[in-house]
């Protein structure tokens, strides 16, 4: 689907929420597309992408930040500790805090590197045991230790069960973020964004929706 239809797609979602119009952000998701693919939507004019593997964005997005260099790169997926610095060094944002260990090893390196990516804390809202993120009960304890270790966190991310209503996910996301004070919510995928932005999400990741389906 043409990338100003996603885009006029999620204008009329703000409206129906009565949500100010642009507040919701377009996370492009890159991964395992292509370069034919990815490219037109650069020169179209987006320049925020979301990458699941440092690896693959390692392998892809230098060369073309030579050519788009104000592009915002997003990490979405699970980080082994060892791919930490690398991932700061690559991403601006990283949706995937999910285990104390991860936070303690950010905290070290931020130190160390005098700089940190904006951080979503990553929760597991359907508990589902082959899922990473933070168990919903353990959220509020989660998010003040990685505020005490000084990482800039700016909100929550869920990924819902793949078979089920994702809207009162969304709707404990908002919650949990509300509570603790947290403004930015990244919820919301190709199938599921429009309902996302009506429980309040800012920042929505979509992938086969703009660029088809992943080979
Ligand atoms: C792949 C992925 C997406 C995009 O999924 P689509 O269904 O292609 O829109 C969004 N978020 C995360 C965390 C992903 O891994």
């Amino acid at each position: 689907m043409p990338l100003n239809e996603i885009g006029a797609r999620i204008a009329a979602a703000e409206a129906a929420a009565q949500r100010p119009s642009g507040v919701v952000q377009l996370i492009a998701v890159s991964k395992e597309q292509p370069e034919d693919r990815v490219l037109p939507v650069l020169e179209a004019g987006h320049r925020l992408f979301g990458e699941n593997r440092v690896q693959e964005a390692a392998g892809k997005w230098p060369r073309w930040r030579e050519t788009f260099a104000e592009v915002e790169l997003h990490l979405l997926g699970p980080l082994q500790s060892n791919k930490a610095r690398q991932a700061m060094e690559l991403f601006q944002t990283i949706h995937s805090l999910d285990r104390p260990k991860l936070a303690q090893t950010f905290a070290r390196l931020a130190q160390e590197m005098g700089q940190c990516p904006q951080m979503f804390v990553q929760v597991n809202t359907g508990a589902e045991p082959q899922k990473a993120g933070i168990l919903p009960e353990d959220a509020d304890g989660f998010i003040k230790d990685a505020r005490a270790l000084d990482l800039p966190i700016i909100g929550v991310m869920c990924i819902p069960p793949v078979d089920e209503d994702p809207a009162p996910h969304f709707a404990h996301l908002a919650r949990i973020g509300a509570r603790n004070g947290l403004d930015a919510l990244s919820m919301g995928m190709s199938d599921d964004f429009e309902v996302a932005i009506a429980h309040g999400a800012t920042h929505v990741r979509v992938g086969s929706a703009i660029f088809g389906a992943r080979r």
